[in-house]
């Protein structure tokens, strides 16, 4: 055991290695952050041979030397690699929560770098040369694309809710049809937001039917508000009856002040349901039926970056604009770059710009060229695999459009030897993630959500795994 010891060099000896030099320049670290590393290593060494763990066969210092930097290189790596990691989202599942939902537009991401790299006018106002508001980057666009008299942005579409719920209707009963207390990517539930809010639930119908005359019922003196929750990820079929937010306007002469609220939850711009696709209502729609408040996500059917979006009333959105909460619940100047830009594409018309969009709404033929292009590049470079082209549905995703699938081709893989789970674990464990469905033991590309220029990548992914 001593002699091993004996080989172990003084740190010292380490930093004045030429290895280490090199080592400060491949890697861009100071020399005090790489001598904590190799001291670490060292420290780990002399412990394993003191504890007679040590099975290297190393008879030299210099041989010692040379496995104490190598073992440093891999730790050095390890600890300074960024956690968040690009990954090929091989799904098809357009707004993948655990994947990030919306991907931006380049135009996005180059206003947000435009923005973030140097001071902008997120809270001054140029042409007076004084203090601006935050509130005014995307407020006229929001209303122009909405139709809306005001609107304001915050920090996703839970804390819109319950922002909503705080300001205006803590204390107040707030009447919410049993068939919308959603739970939404398991930890927001809207009961649960309410309780947080001050505000007062008041559960009206049943799971599967809420009629018009259950509203009205509920209406009392301590009626503030009525919610209605777009059930954005599931589904009632059947025997089902809800009532549009048009129905409920009426009830406001029943009652003053009464605020009619509907959490759209993904709300879009872009009439999908024109072009076949879900039945998602537009926000404009909403609006013209005469509801005073309407939220919806930004990263979610939109396609732009995490916020929560509420458009309405410009009495009400002016009492939330000025509640203490919009401070805590106030958005960064990336978020709004990558907003505006996003929004300024929905009102040039180039809806196609936006990835969101553009990969829910592509042709079929186009998704069955990339899978064609994809299996020839395949075919040449691999032969334990087994490949085939099949036609499948795309579920949107991200909580949206409960029950659609847009028709797309995958192509189903099999190994010789490897089960599905087993490739998909290789595949995830490549140095670019690379996430797939299974499906009856056949592991799942499909091409909707993957770009031209991701596949060389995968191909590689493959090879490695033979
Ligand atoms: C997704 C969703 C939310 C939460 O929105 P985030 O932007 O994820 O915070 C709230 N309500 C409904 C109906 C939703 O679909």
């Amino acid at each position: 055991m001593n002699n091993y010891l004996k080989l172990l060099p003084a740190i010292h000896d380490l930093q004045t290695h030429p290895s280490f030099g090199q080592f400060l320049i491949d890697h861009h670290v100071e020399k005090d952050y790489m001598t904590s590393v190799l001291r670490d290593v060292v420290t780990e060494i002399r412990e394993e041979i003191i504890h007679g763990d040590w099975v290297n066969k190393i008879s030299s210092k210099e041989e010692m030397t040379a496995f104490i930097f190598q073992k440093g290189e891999v730790e050095l790596e390890n600890r300074t690699k960024y956690y968040l990691t690009k990954t090929i989202n091989a799904t098809g599942t357009v707004l993948h929560t655990n994947l990030g939902r919306a991907r931006l537009s380049d135009e996005a991401i180059q206003h947000v770098v435009d923005i973030s790299k140097g001071y902008s006018n997120l809270e001054y106002d140029i042409s007076e040369g004084k203090r601006g508001s935050r509130h005014s980057i995307v407020e006229s666009l929001l209303m122009e694309l909405t139709g809306a008299e005001s609107a304001m942005v915050v920090n996703n579409n839970a804390a819109a809710v319950f922002l909503v719920l705080r300001a205006l209707a803590k204390n107040q009963e707030v009447i919410v049809s049993r068939g919308q207390l959603v739970e939404i990517g398991g930890s927001f539930r809207i009961s649960a937001i309410m309780e947080e809010s001050g505000a007062r639930l008041v559960e009206i119908g049943t799971t599967n039917k809420t009629h018009l005359k259950d509203y009205e019922n509920a209406i009392t003196e301590e009626t503030g508000m009525i919610l209605k929750v777009h059930t954005s990820n599931f589904k009632t079929i059947g025997f089902t009856k809800t009532i549009e937010v048009s129905e409920l306007v009426p009830l406001k002469e029943k009652k003053g002040n009464l605020i009619i609220y509907e959490d759209l939850g993904s709300g879009v711009l872009y009439d999908f349901a024109a072009h076949g696709i879900g039945e998602e209502p537009i926000i404009k729609g909403i609006l013209e039926q005469g509801v005073d408040l309407v939220s919806f996500s930004g990263d979610k059917l939109l396609g732009g970056p995490q916020a929560g979006i509420i458009v309405g009333k410009k009495k009400l959105i002016d009492q939330l604009k000025t509640h203490q909460l919009a401070r805590v619940l106030r958005v960064d100047k990336m978020t709004y770059a990558a907003l505006e830009a996003t929004l300024l594409t929905y009102l040039k018309g180039k809806h196609s710009e936006i990835p969101t969009i553009r990969d829910i709404i592509v042709p079929i033929e186009e998704i069955l060229e990339r899978c064609k292009l994809f299996s020839k590049q395949f075919v040449e470079k691999t032969n334990e695999f087994t490949i085939e082209i099949k036609e499948e549905g795309s579920p949107i995703g991200g909580g949206t459009m409960p029950g659609v699938e847009v028709p797309t081709y995958v192509i189903c893989i099999t190994h010789s030897k490897l089960s599905a789970e087993e490739v998909a674990t290789e595949l995830r464990q490549h140095s670019t993630p690379i996430i797939v469905r299974i499906k009856k033991n056949e592991v799942l590309l499909d091409f909707r959500t993957i770009e031209n220029q991701e596949m060389k990548e995968m191909v590689k992914a493959f090879m490695l795994i033979g």
